[in-house]
């Protein structure tokens, strides 16, 4: 029994090596590099950054079946993941990220704050993200922490935001505390190194699907960028589905990020030295910054690496502007900020699927487009791209465990 995979991010891979371990014929078709989202930037002068910043965020008791799968390749290790916010621009004035109480203090008007959250009546269902906040902390911490930034981030109005996701994605604690209650780990290997591992018995073939050959609700073969036709008894999809349909006349949208990797040289580190992240609500035009001293890279005193993330939509000017750009706007920031810095190695890399985007016309359009994906009986979809949701890795494998265990269920490896 063979499987075709499309996609070699972390949900394809991890779905060949589950399947490939049970005795599947695995092919991957991918159409850029082996990684997607998690393949890491790679530095001239011999240093990487993430393309984006990837903790694996799990709950040991609930959630250790990452841990587990990615524990096969590489030691984890545990990491206290700290994150600041700057509202007011200034880094000398961080605020603790997620917001709490205890940052009330910091704003003059506290007193004001304090009264509009007493009204505030906690959390609470609330379809849109706008009710959601201002109901949760009321009008003052909502314009100066989160308007701004959702607005940056997603490209689109606060009140058009919907989903289930803003009660899991944001906490109001009382005081400091580490990013998803400590449960962070990073891997003391690259991604790419492990996803290369896991997919070493599946056979890769180097091409872009561009659509199904079928025959009523069965998939007889991918055809491809190179004219290929690609047949199996399986499929499994893990890229965007309005690719594999034509019968339906929509494509959906995603917000897309330049995320600008950048190995400097400066006179002080960006954040307090226990923070790796910090959130921009307001002035700039990135929304986040991170430093990676937590990687098992040896990085000289005085040097940084940094990925600064611009959102942006594929027909806005930010996904075309060139390095120079992006170097020019990064060395204008730490002038802001009076450290001295030299760049010495930058890429923009370009993700132009890096989020699902959580408005109701889109969400309609996935569905439609995914009722006809789903009646194919021999297609199964995962990952973040292809099921269009907001998910972080923990649920991509999480899913690859779901489909494997479905694909198993069907049919054996060898018929
Ligand atoms: C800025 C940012 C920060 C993040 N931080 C975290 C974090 O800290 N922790 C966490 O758990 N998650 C994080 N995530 C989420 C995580 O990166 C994604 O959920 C995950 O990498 C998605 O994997 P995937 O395999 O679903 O998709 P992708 O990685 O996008 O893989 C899809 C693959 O399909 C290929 N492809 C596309 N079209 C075709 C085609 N037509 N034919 C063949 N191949 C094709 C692509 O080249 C790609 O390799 C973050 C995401 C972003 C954007």
């Amino acid at each position: 029994m063979g499987v075709t995979i499309i996609g070699a991010g972390v949900a394809g891979c991890t779905t060949g090596y589950l399947l490939s371990q049970r005795g599947y014929d695995v092919t991957i078709v991918e159409k850029g590099e082996i990684g997607g989202l998690l393949r890491e930037i790679e530095f001239d002068t011999g240093y990487h950054s993430d393309s984006a910043p990837h903790l694996l965020f799990f709950d040991e008791e609930e959630e250790a079946i990452v841990g587990e799968l990615f524990s096969e390749f590489t030691d984890l290790k545990h990491h206290n993941f700290y994150a600041k916010s700057y509202p007011t621009n200034d880094l000398d004035e961080p605020h603790d990220y997620p917001v709490t109480r205890s940052n009330i203090d910091l704003w003059e008007d506290h007193e004001q704050i304090r009264a509009e959250l007493d009204e505030a009546v906690g959390k609470t269902d609330a379809d849109y993200f706008d009710q959601f906040m201002l109901k949760q902390v009321g009008p003052t911490l909502y314009e100066r922490y989160y308007e701004g930034y959702t607005r940056k981030h997603w490209g689109i109005e606060p009140d058009r935001i919907t989903g289930d996701w803003f009660d899991f994605k944001i906490s109001f604690p009382d005081e400091e505390d580490s990013f998803f209650d400590g449960g962070a780990f990073y891997p003391q290997k690259k991604y790419t190194t492990i996803l290369h591992e896991m997919i070493s018995d599946c056979d890769v073939v180097r091409d872009g699907v561009t659509g199904l050959d079928t025959n009523g609700n069965e998939i007889r073969a991918l055809e491809t960028e190179s004219g290929r036709r690609i047949e199996d008894d399986l499929f499994v999809s893990t890229i965007d589905p309005s690719i594999l349909v034509d019968d339906v006349d929509v494509s959906l949208n995603y917000r897309s990020m330049v995320i600008l990797g950048a190995h400097v040289e400066a006179s002080e580190r960006l954040f307090p030295p226990h923070v790796n992240w910090a959130y921009f609500p307001n002035e700039y035009e990135f929304t986040r910054v991170t430093d990676y001293d937590f990687t098992p890279q040896e990085i000289p005193e005085d040097e940084y690496i940094l990925t600064i993330e611009f959102p942006c939509f594929l027909d806005e000017d930010m996904w075309s502007r060139s390095d120079e750009w992006f170097e020019d706007y990064l060395l204008s920031f730490f002038d802001d900020h009076d450290i001295e810095a030299e760049v010495l190695s930058l890429e923009a890399r370009r993700a132009p699927r890096a989020y699902p985007l959580p408005v109701e016309e889109e969400l309609e359009k996935f569905e439609l487009i995914n009722g006809r994906v789903s009646e194919y009986e021999n297609m199964h979809n995962l990952g973040r791209v292809s099921t269009y949701e907001y998910i972080w890795i923990k649920d991509i494998v999480q899913q690859a465990y779901e489909t494997v265990d479905d694909i198993t269920a069907r049919a054996a490896p060898r018929e």
